[in-house]
């Protein structure tokens, strides 16, 4: 007789708002424009299924700027450079379709604004994530300073204009925890602080949700892109919490022997997973052998 797993499927597993608007402007381009060679600079989002369904549909990625001649291009959703934006909508042959999510767009306009109006930026973020090279392009080089912590604020920072005004603001993704502790420290600096919210609660909601559920179940199944930062991480926070977790792309990399001696099993998912994936693991897991 087949084994009855008891599953349980995180609320918030699978596709964050600019997740899903990307996918959706990139499955509607074909429709809006039937003639046009459609393209997206780099990987719309990091999920590989996503991104070979969208290939089959004629959506295929480009990784530099110079292979687009002519047609659509959709930008990603984490955004690009300010000067690509530029460099795309001046090329007349070109259609830009922006994905950008509206909150990494936001994030964008506060760096310009800032800028524009004398302030010190400070955008607590990964240096390297094209996020933040997006974000930083936005500013004045000279008064724009990316930090992973506190002790990134170099000596003298703050010297050249007196009293300093700083903008504070972060990366999407990052930790509220260290945001507001960065923005405590910076109360210290004798001058004006404006402190802009700009992370996003889509990946701290799902390993929230994710930790609670391991908490009552016996093993964790975690699915999404190997190239999803947001996964790996809910991944290792669940093995953290829960040894017996699992990261999987599809439903063809369970193995039943995971499940011999497990009673509850609970799901969840990075936020660019599509719910068709996620729908055809659990599909699996119910027809167990
Ligand atoms: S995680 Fe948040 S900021 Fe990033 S794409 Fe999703 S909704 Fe937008």
């Amino acid at each position: 007789m087949a084994k009855k797993l008891h599953i349980k499927v995180a609320k918030t597993a699978g596709f964050c708002f600019g997740v899903k608007r990307a996918v959706y402007l990139a499955n509607e381009a074909p429709k809006r424009y039937p003639d046009q060679q459609i393209r997206t600079l780099g990987p719309i989002i990091h999920n590989p299924q996503v991104v070979n369904q969208l290939n089959e549909m004629g959506v295929k990625q480009v990784d530099q700027i110079c292979e687009l001649e002519q047609g659509v291009v959709i930008i990603r959703s984490h955004g690009i450079t300010r000067q690509l934006t530029q460099k795309l909508e001046q090329n007349p042959d070109l259609t830009v379709t922006d994905a950008t999510c509206p909150f990494v767009r936001r994030a964008q306009e506060i760096v310009a604004e800032m800028s524009e109006a004398g302030y010190q930026v400070i955008i607590l973020g990964e240096p390297d994530h094209p996020e933040v090279a997006g974000l930083i392009s936005y500013g004045d080089p000279k008064h724009t300073l990316v930090i992973s912590n506190q002790d990134d604020i170099p000596a003298g920072f703050f010297t050249k204009r007196k009293p300093p005004r700083i903008a504070l603001l972060a990366q999407t993704t990052q930790s509220q925890q260290l945001y507001n502790e960065i923005a405590l420290s910076l109360l210290s600096i004798k001058g004006e602080l404006r402190c802009f919210n700009t992370i996003c609660t889509a990946t701290s909601d799902r390993q929230s949700e994710a930790l609670e559920l391991a908490k009552s179940c016996d093993c964790m199944i975690i699915i999404g892109g190997r190239n999803s930062a947001n996964t790996n991480r809910l991944h290792e926070l669940c093995q953290e919490r829960q040894a017996a977790s699992y990261h999987i792309e599809t439903a063809e990399d369970l193995q039943s022997e995971w499940f011999f001696d497990k009673q509850t099993v609970g799901i969840s998912a990075g936020a660019s997973t599509p719910q068709w994936l996620i729908d055809e693991v659990l599909k699996s897991l119910q027809n167990l052998p």
